[in-house]
């Protein structure tokens, strides 16, 4: 820790409980706008889920990201803040730090090195501050006294007058996170809408997913939707097999929008109609049906498909019984 680590006497203008993207960003623009910060967290390290993030190298932003990618019961409660600072700001910030980023895919930015990288920059922000750091300290309650707030820590009290959150969100428990957040806002009144899991890989019951589960690792470019009406979402995206169900971007957009019971469809086929193109081909074709399939699909897809359908991929596509063409008809 730098030289703002530990907790001072006195009273802050403001404590930041939760030293992850969002409490170390908000300390460090409240420290260098003049107020005296601190940012406090249970874990022993900071912004552990930042070092996790996107494979280890930090998906920091998306030159795309507006609010349309912002699911909310109030659509235009993220309006302002994405107006007021833009993935430009962010990039401006990495470029005053001399961190060095590529753009993987559709306006995805990741560092070129490291996630730690990202943190190391929000330290220094941070320290520009003059922000104080306490980590390893839990806080077991916040009071009201007067105009202030009373934090009763597990390293002892806090004094501030102003509290900001930032304890982020239910996902791996075992990197810190909790359900503070959501208990202190129950405990001033807040209204809290249900949390359910956004941003998941889909995982399916081991028996079922067992003869998928040797596709682990194929990727292909589908259309994913799900839904209707006001609750509907679709995206094209990669969609990617793996040892436990689907991920991939294609299925980390679409678990945000899924709801229980609710079918969740894929295009593997661009739009086309599978059953009529092979209708269409067997008309004419002496290819393997397992090599008609792979222009179209990666090869352990379509060696797959026929052993789903209970053909033989080393027949002629000729000879393939019409039933198995319309059976596919499903995209
Ligand atoms: C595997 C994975 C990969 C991800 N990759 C990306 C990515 O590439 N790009 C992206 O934008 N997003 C990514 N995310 C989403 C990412 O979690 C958020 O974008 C971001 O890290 C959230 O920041 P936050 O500050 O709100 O919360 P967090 O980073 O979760 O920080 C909350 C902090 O609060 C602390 N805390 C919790 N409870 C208490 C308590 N009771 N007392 C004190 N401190 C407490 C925690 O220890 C933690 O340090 C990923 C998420 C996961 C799980």
């Amino acid at each position: 820790m730098s030289g703002a680590a530990g907790l001072q006497a006195g009273r802050y203008d403001v404590a930041v409980l939760g030293a992850g993207a969002a409490g170390m960003m908000c300390a460090a623009v409240a420290g260098q706008g003049g107020a005296r910060a601190v940012l406090i967290d249970h874990a022993t390290r900071l912004a552990e889920k930042i070092r996790i993030s996107g494979g280890g190298r930090c998906n920091f932003t998306n030159l795309q990201a507006g609010p349309a990618n912002y699911l909310s019961a109030n659509p235009h409660f993220c309006r302002s803040a994405l107006a007021r600072y833009t993935p430009q700001h962010f990039l401006e910030l990495m470029r005053r730090h001399g961190i060095d980023w590529h753009e993987k895919h559709r306006g995805q930015l990741f560092c070129n090195d490291s996630a730690e990288d990202v943190i190391a920059m929000l330290r220094a922000e941070c320290d520009a501050g003059h922000v104080r750091w306490q980590t390893g300290c839990s806080i077991d309650e916040i009071r009201r006294e007067g105009d202030d707030y009373l934090l009763l820590t597990s390293l002892g009290l806090v004094r501030a007058g102003a509290v900001v959150v930032a304890t982020g969100g239910l996902s791996i428990p075992k990197i810190g996170a909790t359900d503070f957040g959501y208990r202190i806002a129950r405990q001033f009144g807040l209204k809290i809408i249900e949390t359910r899991p956004a941003l998941v890989p889909l995982t399916f019951d081991g028996q079922a997913w067992q003869p998928f589960a040797p596709l682990a690792g194929v990727s292909l470019e589908v259309d994913i939707s799900t839904g209707s009406g006001k609750s509907a979402g679709a995206f094209r995206e990669d969609l990617l097999w793996t040892h436990r169900g689907l991920s991939g971007p294609a299925v980390l957009q679409i678990s945000s929008f899924w709801r229980p019971g609710t079918p969740i469809r894929i295009d593997l086929f661009d739009g086309e109609d599978a059953a009529g193109w092979l209708l269409e081909q067997k008309a004419g074709s002496r290819k393997h049906l397992a090599n008609l399939l792979a222009q179209r699909l990666p090869a352990r897809l379509a060696d797959a498909w026929c052993t789903a359908a209970g053909v033989d991929a080393a027949c002629r596509c000729m000879t393939l019984p019409t039933r198995h063409c319309v059976g596919s008809g499903h995209r």
